[in-house]
């Protein structure tokens, strides 16, 4: 087993080398995914938000992680998604096996035709494996296109995502949101209610990057 793993990783390394997802430095490893000029720059977030935290995350969204993640979402760059899902597997642990499912954020349609891909839902898949957990992608859709968040008043950002998920599958008891990027938690707050409403007992969500304050 551990023979097949080091022949993949021999593989993979040979179709992808390691780089540092922050700054794309070849390195010889792909853990930890951050250089060594990079790594002291993130920052973590208080004790009170780390996992298993009902609105945890994994650092702030600042310095290499906000590169990173913005390379990650807007430059094409999945090939940083393996790298930033370590993340938050290494998260997995912390949950002792609280979690029937993991839902990565829904995308409505047209921003998923736009972008090609659901950056939660890349990040999403190796977690789910490490928890044991399903996946579900289609079990909530998103039915209002939100204007983005940023620029809006934190007053105003309630309103501008209320009504925007639906449930179109089944769900699970215990319930793990996963996003990107927890900007006041509006979204999050708007799904998690969407879930209780439609009976899941425990919800909590796991952002890969909190926006500092
Ligand atoms: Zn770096």
């Amino acid at each position: 087993m551990q023979a097949l793993a080091t022949a993949l990783r021999s593989a993979l390394d040979l179709v992808s080398p390691p780089v540092c997802a922050g700054c794309d430095l070849p390195m010889a490893i792909r853990w930890p995914p951050f250089c060594g000029a990079c790594s002291p720059l993130l920052e973590p977030v208080a004790p009170a938000l780390q996992p298993p935290a009902a609105s945890a995350a994994v650092a702030l969204y600042a310095g290499p992680l906000a590169d990173a993640i913005r390379r990650f979402k807007y430059a094409g760059r999945t090939d940083l998604a393996p790298a930033l899902a370590a993340l938050l597997v290494e998260c997995a642990p912390l949950y002792g096996g609280a979690v029937d499912a993991v839902l990565p954020v829904p995308l409505h349609p047209s921003r998923l035709r736009q972008r090609g891909f659901n950056p939660a839902a890349l990040l999403s898949r190796p977690l789910a494996r490490a928890l044991g957990a399903r996946l579900l992608l289609s079990s909530v859709r998103r039915v209002r296109p939100t204007p983005a968040q940023a620029g809006l008043p934190r007053s105003q950002r309630k309103d501008n995502v209320r009504g925007a998920f639906e449930i179109a599958g089944p769900l699970g008891d215990r319930i793990l949101v996963v996003d990107d990027v927890r900007t006041t938690g509006a979204t999050l707050a708007e799904l998690a209610l969407t879930l209780r409403e439609g009976g899941v007992r425990e919800v909590s969500t796991l952002a890969l990057a909190r926006a500092p304050g």
